[in-house]
């Protein structure tokens, strides 16, 4: 393939700029990085600038990229079977859906395959309605699952406002936030008994009988990393059995490795009836996501034709990339690197790091999936930028990204957060090398409060 046309930043951008229509963005106002190349933890542009990739992309690249192993299973399926229709037996796809379903928590034994996360919610949720025959589905504020019709209203934070009028029937709910506890909370035991008996309540008020399903996210992601009190979800699930509804665990995000376990939900010994995945099960080489079935939702279609199919479910070019994944993650100890970055470098540094800087009001996370939260002040918490700030009111946070980004960090900024989601294979010099940069940038961030 020759792109001899496009050899240089320039040209590329103003390539992009001509055709390409991006994604949440008003498309005058965006100048995209020209990407030249990755590998690692790292990716470059056309002018050999290096960014230590503390995004992992859209929290994706689980094992970094271009993985060898992964590059070349791709590469190997596609020269064998590039392509066949999801009604047909193939031995990559099979494989695939072994190896998550030996991963998954529960009886989460049967995998239907999407393209990507928002279908898999979607997909969980008409699983769930048609299981029960109940309209309504329950989701926290402060979560983020997916931008299609029914996903966007499910969704609780600002990225739904703009969104079209789509499925009806999302019920939004608080989860804990104990650094800006919804119940006035002083601990997270507190924090946790008062969610839950808050939950209960949305609940009776809406109606048992009418809920189908209720969504959550057991790390909360996108939305500001939130880690979960102990006996939240347990919680959760105590009452979603005692009203019969359907509990998904949406771990598109903080699935395969991402918090230093296979899935957030195993640090709490806790299983849901639907699990949705994307993103990590395959480091996003190639688009694959899906939902994993337990019985309970299963047999209702054993005999049932189930409504819904994707053309690509479950693409052989995705399912290798996915098996490649999952198997270099296991010899490689790649979620157990994750876990001993989070406790032994990560957590403490960050926490150092915001002994040191006034701007940090709350540093969360686990594995490698961390939030700094950035206030103007830490005795009233006022955040640095107001909830759902853009334009001059975000600024900033641009501010404090540019400091980042232009020694060579690439962290996600959100709201006033920064989030730190770097592979989960990341090496600990490059942990500290990040952190360097990091230290610098929040001095930039001391000077704005
Ligand atoms: N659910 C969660 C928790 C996510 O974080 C995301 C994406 O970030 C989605 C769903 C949507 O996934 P996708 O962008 O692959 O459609």
């Amino acid at each position: 393939m020759s792109l001899a046309h496009l050899t240089t930043g320039a040209e590329v951008r103003a390539a992009d700029r001509a055709h390409v229509f991006h994604s949440w963005s008003a498309q005058d106002a965006i100048s995209p990085l020209p990407v030249a190349g990755a590998e690692g933890s790292y990716f470059w542009d056309y002018d050999g600038q290096r960014y230590l990739d503390f995004s992992s992309q859209l929290v994706f690249t689980n094992i970094g990229h271009q993985h060898p192993r992964v590059v070349a299973a791709v590469q190997e399926q596609a020269g064998r079977l590039c392509t066949i229709a999801p009604s047909f037996a193939v031995d990559v796809r099979a494989e695939a859906a072994r190896l998550i379903a030996a991963r998954t928590p529960g009886d989460l034994d049967k995998i239907f395959f999407t393209n990507g996360g928002t279908e898999a919610v979607e997909h969980a949720v008409r699983m769930a309605k048609i299981a029960t025959g109940r309209p309504k589905v329950l989701a926290g504020y402060r979560s983020y699952h997916g931008a299609t019709s029914g996903s966007i209203h499910l969704t609780g934070e600002p990225r739904r406002w703009g969104a079209d009028t789509g499925m009806s029937g999302a019920v939004h709910f608080f989860a804990p936030y104990l650094y800006r506890s919804p119940f006035h909370a002083v601990d997270e035991a507190q924090e946790c008994e008062r969610a839950l008996a808050h939950l209960a309540e949305v609940i009776a008020y809406e109606g048992p009988g009418t809920l189908a399903a209720l969504i959550i996210e057991p790390v909360i992601g996108s939305a500001g990393v939130h880690v979960p009190p102990d006996g939240y979800l347990a919680g959760v699930r105590e009452l979603c059995d005692r009203h019969g509804i359907v509990l998904i665990f949406d771990e598109v995000m903080v699935g395969f490795g991402r918090t230093g376990a296979w899935f957030a939900s195993d640090h709490w010994g806790v299983a849901p009836d639907l699990l949705t995945f994307a993103k990590g099960v395959n480091s996003g080489y190639v688009p694959l996501g899906g939902v994993a079935i337990g019985e309970r939702i299963g047999s209702v279609f054993a005999e049932r034709p189930y409504p819904g199919g994707l053309t690509y479910s479950g693409h052989p070019l995705a399912c290798a990339a996915a098996v490649a994944t999952m198997s270099a993650m296991a010899d490689e100890g790649v979620v157990e690197n994750a876990a001993r970055v989070g406790a032994d470098v990560l957590g403490p540094e960050l926490a150092a790091l915001a002994e040191r800087h006034p701007v940090v009001g709350e540093v969360r996370g686990m594995g490698a999936f961390w939030a700094l939260e950035l206030v103007r002040d830490r005795e009233t918490r006022e955040p640095l930028v107001p909830y759902a700030a853009a334009g001059a009111a975000a600024a900033p946070m641009g501010k404090i990204a540019a400091a980042c980004t232009s020694r060579g960090l690439w962290p996600i900024a959100a709201g006033n957060r920064l989030h730190l989601a770097p592979p989960c294979n990341v090496a600990d010099a490059e942990v500290k090398e990040g952190l360097a940069v990091l230290d610098e940038a929040l001095s930039v961030g001391d000077g704005l409060i």
